[in-house]
């Protein structure tokens, strides 16, 4: 299990990794990771994901108030709903990266399940992806969606805004944000394609 020091630094080290390749740009998207004692450290508000400094992580008490560092991200209120709803959950990472940005504006998307399951890898690591109705970014309202979702789902596309992910370590929910931009990136790609879809039998077998 990793000390408060060693999560900081793997904070910023993926904030560094997902602005690089293009998930993340200018002061978007926000990580954050819960702590053993229960305590969570966020990413500060108005800051880019590749600059981060350890040492002014957002770190705040199991109840949201801010215990030190600089103030948070104001969409905490979509992170600590997946805290408060799913007991292990250790990371949730938010990102308006570019092809689950667009497809949460489809307009026609299955709001349970937005992801049709055509590869594996998204139906282990993803289950499925939840569309999440369109509020004002950082208002509780949002957050509040999100908690009604996060009891069944680890994985949301938020309407007209991007991707939100949980895991159970924070390393977890970094690769299920990669996984689902990737298979947004193939959903929208494959649009109009004849695609065969995994059978249900595959899917319960995952
Ligand atoms: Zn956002």
């Amino acid at each position: 299990m990793s000390s408060e020091a060693d999560m900081r630094e793997e904070i910023c080290r993926w904030g560094r990794s997902l602005f690089e390749r293009g998930l993340t740009t200018g002061p978007t998207g926000n990580l954050s990771a819960r702590l053993e004692d229960g305590a969570v450290l966020a990413t500060p508000t108005n800051v880019c994901l590749g600059f981060l400094d350890p040492a002014r992580l957002s770190k705040l008490s199991a109840g949201g108030a801010l215990i030190s560092g600089d103030p948070p991200t104001r969409e905490t209120p979509m992170h600590f709903a997946f805290y408060r709803m799913r007991s292990h959950a250790r990371g949730v990472v938010h990102l308006h990266s570019t092809y689950a940005t667009l497809l949460s504006c489809s307009a026609d998307a299955d709001e349970s399940n937005a992801i049709a399951p055509i590869t594996p890898y998204s139906v282990m690591r993803l289950g499925r992806v939840a569309i999440v109705p369109y509020a004002r970014p950082g208002s509780a309202e949002l957050g509040t969606f999100v908690a009604e979702r996060a009891g069944v789902h680890s994985a949301m596309l938020l309407a007209n805004h991007g991707l939100i992910v949980c895991g159970n370590s924070f390393e977890g929910a970094a690769f299920a944000a990669e996984e689902l931009e990737e298979s947004a990136k193939l959903a929208v790609i494959g649009r109009g394609l004849p695609l065969r879809h995994l059978s249900a039998e595959a899917v319960e077998e995952l």
